[in-house]
């Protein structure tokens, strides 16, 4: 069974010391693709170069709401010219988020960011929309609680032919649709399919078949011990690190909760991720 990540962040710091054995384990599971997100400007050139490394990665480059506030006056012209540079990557992770704007100053979690309000993310986020239209590809979209203003934002932009990734999807069942008609694609890492979400389970059955695809969003979003089948040591700061082999776990729970096989899921999958991707 050949398996996709449609999103996560091999680059980070808490993978990079596994990144050897994390490989191997990949290929053992059938994985033929990962999707890794670089998230602002510092990490485009080490995203690209793990794509130099690993032939199963698909580089994504984009300035992520919570980077939006440190970008560079020159962020968007490096980011076109490091697209063109890399013609199979897409433009990711970018998006909304409204948590954000809600944490004190001085969370440790938004250390040494300028925090963009809403509509600085808003002008950031189009500017990217419109740079992935012109060139034609997928954007990878981060959103939290700014569902109506996602929309809005969408249904305003050029979007590309290939259409565009909710990646962790958890917004509104009522959206589906509208999100659909524009031309979303939807992925759900282990956290999303767990019974505590029995409130958005309904979502992943309305989703339409041909517009799912599955991800780790690794390191984070690890799965529930019982599930972790690929256990990591603790990051620094005592965190839990989700290894992305368990993209075969999050394959397993989304087939049980669509009553679909699992070989039958796989394959659909498989032919979302080219369509969106390649
Ligand atoms: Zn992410």
């Amino acid at each position: 069974m050949n398996l996709y990540d449609a999103h996560q962040h091999l680059h980070f710091d808490q993978l990079t010391p596994h990144r050897p054995a994390i490989a191997r384990d990949l290929a053992a599971v059938g994985v033929k693709a990962v999707v890794v997100n670089g998230t602002n400007e510092q990490e485009w050139p080490v995203v690209a170069a793990l794509a130099r490394e690993y032939p199963w990665v698909v580089p994504s480059f984009g300035v992520h709401p919570w980077d939006a506030g440190n970008r560079s006056p020159d962020w968007l012209r490096q980011l076109q010219a490091v697209l063109v540079a890399h013609p199979g990557a897409g433009v990711g992770e970018i998006g909304l988020d409204r948590w954000l704007l809600e944490l004190k100053p001085d969370d440790p979690r938004v250390a040494g960011l300028r925090v963009a309000s809403l509509e600085e993310q808003t002008e950031v986020f189009a500017a990217q929309l419109a740079l992935a239209a012109e060139l034609n590809r997928a954007p990878s979209i981060h959103c939290v609680q700014a569902w109506g203003a996602l929309h809005a934002t969408l249904k305003k932009a050029r979007l590309p032919a290939r259409g565009f990734l909710l990646h962790g999807y958890a917004g509104p069942a009522e959206m589906i649709r509208n999100f659909t008609d524009l031309g979303a694609h939807y992925s759900f890492n282990i956290q999303l399919l767990e019974p505590r979400h029995a409130g958005r389970l309904d979502n992943f059955r309305h989703i339409p078949v041909k517009r799912l695809l599955v991800e780790t969003d690794a390191p984070t979003k690890p799965p529930a011990d019982g599930l972790n089948r690929f256990p990591l040591p603790p990051a620094a700061d005592g965190s839990a690190v989700n290894h992305p082999a368990n993209i075969a776990v999050t394959y397993e729970q989304l087939a049980r909760l669509r009553h679909v096989p699992l070989d039958i899921l796989a394959a659909q999958v498989e032919q979302n991720f080219r369509r969106l991707f390649a």
